[in-house]
């Protein structure tokens, strides 16, 4: 199993990157190059890359196990405010050449929210602003994240995604699944063949490159977005265990954003990654209803 989580991309950028993956016990991984949340980025280090890929190399770790997440402040739905909607695809595009040079493969994007406008709107401004950024010759394949359909976020259904890809000219772009959103989208994830099925038919499962193992704090169809932690919400171990192991998609990275485990420490609070006992039990296949406690006793 490629299985992983999201990891820091800071002080030694990739390579404590690939430094705190490997202490999880995973074997693939997903950075942001620099703050989810902003677009500041700095210059790429050739010395930490070298000795990062010299590490990935002794570990077999293939760089189709790598995955870098577009910041979320990229918006390119909307064009109302014509200047932030340029600033999106410009940045996007810089984006894929930061990937490039690290020899990363594929940078998972929110398709966009549309605010205010129809949804239709929403995608044709997707459409148009991906036909700027993707070329045939990119190294680096933009994948579509299928959303949960919080606010007016596109992408909420495989029949929006499917009608961004059939927009856009070049065919070097993907998907990315999140067993979470498509919970919260109204996708029933423990009757996942019949989902594959119907992504295949609408879509091509060899079109998905990645995919995001969440539990949901919510139930089907809420369009909430709240991830939770493996086994402790609505879809629970066993629907989360039968997709990681799915036949079809065995070579596919999985990766995981559960939240951190919180601990209180009289005033204040601690949180502590779930993700090398997550990828131990799914590994063992067995559920464990200590985990989080579990956790907090190996960080405290
Ligand atoms: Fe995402
Ligand atoms: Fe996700
Ligand atoms: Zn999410």
């Amino acid at each position: 199993m490629i299985i992983g989580s999201h990891v820091h991309f800071d002080k030694e950028q990739i390579l404590g990157s690939l430094k705190e993956a490997l202490s999880y016990g995973a074997n693939a991984f997903m950075l942001y190059t620099g703050a989810p949340q902003n677009t500041f980025r700095s210059e790429i280090n050739l010395d930490y890359l070298n000795e990062a890929k010299k590490i990935m190399a002794e570990n077999n770790i293939s760089m189709n196990n790598v995955i870098c997440h577009a910041p979320y402040i990229i918006n390119l739905a909307n064009k109302t405010k014509l200047d932030a909607w340029n600033f999106s695809i410009s940045f996007l595009k810089k984006e894929i050449e930061r990937c490039e040079t690290l020899g990363i493969k594929y940078i998972v994007l929110h398709p966009g929210s549309s605010v205010g406008l129809p949804a239709e709107i929403g995608i044709a401004n997707i459409i148009e602003a991906l036909n700027y950024i993707i070329k045939d010759d990119d190294n680096c394949m933009i994948l579509l994240e299928t959303m949960a359909g919080k606010g007016s976020e596109c992408g909420r259904c495989l029949e929006e995604i499917k009608s961004i890809i059939d927009g856009v000219e070049s065919a070097n772009i993907g998907v990315c699944l999140d067993t979470c959103h498509l919970n919260d989208a109204g996708y029933d994830m423990t009757k996942f063949t019949e989902f594959l099925d119907e992504f295949d038919k609408l879509i091509g499962i060899d079109k998905i490159h990645c995919i995001h193992v969440n539990d949901s704090k919510n139930p089907i169809d809420s369009h909430k977005d709240r991830h939770e932690n493996i086994g402790f919400g609505t879809l629970g171990f066993a629907t989360i265990l039968n997709i990681v192991y799915n036949e079809k998609l065995k070579d596919v990275p999985k990766i995981l954003e559960t939240p951190y485990v919180s601990i209180k420490d009289g005033e204040k609070e601690l949180v502590y990654p779930p993700y090398k006992f997550e990828i131990e039990m799914l590994k063992k296949g067995t559920f464990n209803e200590n985990l989080l406690k579990d956790i907090r006793d190996f960080y405290k």
